[in-house]
């Protein structure tokens, strides 16, 4: 065999080798792309209203408190612990 088929060999080899895994590549490159997680339903933030300062927090955020039947929200702990004090006093 000449050196000249031989390198030809070599090269035919070389390219079937390339098909073949360049092939492979090309089958996942055409797969349908994996649902996109964006579809999630956006959080539907309700406002309730703070009964210390009477400011609008987001529920999501707000302190929750257990006051007799109710949940209280409060903008932050300050409110929840005025609310709690002011409680007190009344009773
Ligand atoms: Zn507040």
């Amino acid at each position: 065999m000449s050196p000249i088929k031989l390198l030809v060999l070599a090269i035919l080899l070389y390219l079937g080798y390339r098909l073949l895994t360049g092939g492979k590549k090309k089958d996942k490159a055409e797969r349908p792309a994996a649902p996109t997680e964006q579809d999630d339903a956006p959080i539907v933030d309700v406002l309730v209203e703070d009964p210390v300062c009477h400011k609008l927090v987001p529920k999501q955020q707000a302190i929750r408190l257990q006051h007799k039947e109710n949940i209280v929200y409060f903008c932050s702990e300050v409110c929840c612990n005025r609310f709690v004090s002011q409680e007190g006093e009344k009773e």
